[in-house]
């Protein structure tokens, strides 16, 4: 049948468009039939006679023309619509993988010391030295993982600190060195008990101090410091 229409399509010059004019409709098939046959729908027994017909009338031809034209851009739409539809479906899969790598590699989840979450306040930043034993010498090693990793940011600062801490008053620094006289930052916080911990509650603003290994040094009211190492990431 499609043999046949393309036989009948070539045949059918310009000039067929008004080579045989028949404004009554004489002996023309429904336009339906014609719609039908444009969209090869029609079984092939039954084209013959159509096709003869659409050879010796202007009309016909020229209504199967339009309806041709019709389908073949209804085709060419739902054939952007469907590529649309996969290159939104491709920016969804892309955001999403996206979405996920940001939180595979979200701070914090390197050390089990660090837990982190973003607030409107600044990142929650939960500090565990309950069980640290502080550095009491330059050269002293901390085991790696047992070190902090701090997302350099606006903190909001909880640290439990060892069991003998008094709740009170505290100062916190972050030195270069621990020999260094001058830190590079001092805030202040408030250590109270929580569930049998002493935690000391801080926020800083860490954005100004460069990536890096650190020491942050803890002290209540105007007793000793303590030093804990720490890696700013
Ligand atoms: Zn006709």
């Amino acid at each position: 049948m499609d043999n046949e229409l393309k036989a009948l399509e070539d045949f059918l010059t310009e000039g067929s468009r008004t080579a045989y004019p028949n404004p009554t409709r004489h002996g023309c098939p429904p336009r339906e039939f014609l719609k039908n046959l444009a969209k090869h729908k029609i079984p092939i027994e039954e084209t013959a006679a159509c096709i003869d017909h659409l050879r010796s009338c202007s009309e016909c031809f020229l209504d199967y023309t339009r309806f041709s034209e019709t389908i073949l851009r209804e085709k060419r739409r739902m054939r952007f619509i469907a590529l649309g539809s996969i290159a939104a479906l491709l920016c969804l899969v892309v955001v999403g993988e996206y979405v996920n790598y940001r939180g595979s590699t979200s701070p914090g989840q390197s050390t089990s010391l660090t837990t982190h979450g973003v607030t409107q306040a600044g990142i929650v930043t939960t500090l565990h030295f309950e069980d640290l034993s502080v550095v009491r010498g330059e050269n002293e090693q901390s085991r790696l993982d047992r070190i902090p990793n701090i997302q350099r940011g606006v903190l909001n600062l909880s640290i439990y600190l060892p069991p003998d801490s008094e709740p009170g008053t505290y100062t916190l620094s972050i030195l270069n060195k621990l020999a260094d006289k001058e830190s590079l930052l001092t805030f202040p916080g408030t250590a109270e008990m929580k569930g049998g911990h002493t935690v000391l509650q801080s926020s800083a603003n860490l954005t100004s101090v460069p990536p890096g290994s650190y020491y942050l040094a803890i002290r209540h009211n105007n007793g000793d410091w303590r030093y804990y190492r720490i890696v700013l990431s």
